[in-house]
């Protein structure tokens, strides 16, 4: 493309809300066969909420919410603000913690008054070696619903199920159809349950879902997609989604997501709505045309 071209394509992407910080980006774009996109900030809101507490082992509902929202105060995960706004609605009083750790991808644990709590996904109680196996179908449904379900042990024994959900953000199925009449395909990478992300993948027409990959995993996923189907773009908002930005042939960073993954992107799109990344994609094609 000539450099007028480039100019007059990023500033009608400017227009758009969809900022080109390189202009190699919108060169390269229209070569894009494969949209990868994180799933949590990303296709959904990243602001869950509790929906679900079911306890075993005699464990009171609102004695196991207040400790696993006392270990929670210390993580920054969004399910984590999620379990303690719910301890707040409902008016539990949240106690010292102490010896809190935080295992990423996993889950949390402290000790809280004396009492040793741990909650995560199921893989982080299959390594504390607790068997999840009674709340297997209750799990499956939440899933099904497109729910997280996680779990929390006390004192090592299984305590609780919760789960919780993420709306979808308006603009994603748009986005999404916009893509596939563009002729692209669309896949999702998340480090959420794979049974989840399966659910909300079939409601949003997603074609290749990669779940429960652990943070260094996205960066082999984003590899493997470019093996698979060529030319990739990789949309993504949080800290953990940088590598995997810049791996892509092109980084699409939410304007809204946190610097990190903005400073790794190619593209930025300056609102949280996912309409600018079909838009930018016609964009490139178009500036490429006209130069013909
Ligand atoms: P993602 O951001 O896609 O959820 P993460 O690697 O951050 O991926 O987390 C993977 C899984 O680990 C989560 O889906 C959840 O089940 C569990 N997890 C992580 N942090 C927490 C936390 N603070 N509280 C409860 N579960 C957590
Ligand atoms: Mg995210």
């Amino acid at each position: 493309a000539t450099p007028t071209s480039i100019m007059v394509g990023t500033g009608r992407g400017a227009e758009m809300g969809v900022l080109f910080r390189k202009g190699e980006a919108l060169q390269s774009l229209k070569d894009a066969r494969v949209v990868a996109l994180d799933k949590t900030g990303t296709l959904t809101q990243g602001k869950p909420t509790l929906t679900d507490l079911e306890t075993t082992g005699g464990h009171a509902r609102d004695e196991v919410l207040a400790l696993v929202a006392s270990v929670e105060t210390k993580s920054e995960h969004p399910i984590a603000r999620a379990i303690v706004e719910a301890a707040g609605a409902d008016g539990l009083k949240l106690s010292d913690l102490s010896r809190f750790d935080s295992m990423t991808g996993y889950g949390v644990s402290a000790d809280v008054g004396g009492r040793r709590v741990e909650v995560g996904a199921d893989r982080f109680m299959e390594k504390l070696g607790l068997d999840v196996g009674a709340f297997a179908p209750f799990a499956a449904r939440l899933a099904d619903e497109g729910k997280s379900p996680l779990y929390a042990a006390v004192d090592g024994e299984l305590a609780a199920i919760l789960a919780v959900s993420d709306p979808i953000k308006p603009s994603t199925p748009e986005a999404i159809r916009a893509l596939h009449d563009l002729g692209l395909k669309v896949a999702m990478i998340t480090g959420d349950n794979r049974r989840t992300a399966q659910a909300i993948a079939r409601q949003l027409g997603i074609d290749e879902v990669v779940a429960e990959v652990l943070p260094d995993g996205k960066v082999e996923a984003v590899r493997a997609l470019k093996r698979q189907f060529g030319g990739l773009a990789y949309v993504g908002d949080g800290i953990n989604d940088a590598p995997a930005l810049a791996e892509a042939d092109v980084g699409i960073a939410i304007g809204t997501g946190t610097d990190i993954a903005i400073e790794a992107a190619d593209v930025v799109l300056m609102s949280g709505s996912l309409k600018g990344v079909p838009n930018a994609i016609a964009l490139s094609k178009a500036t490429i045309r006209n130069i013909r």
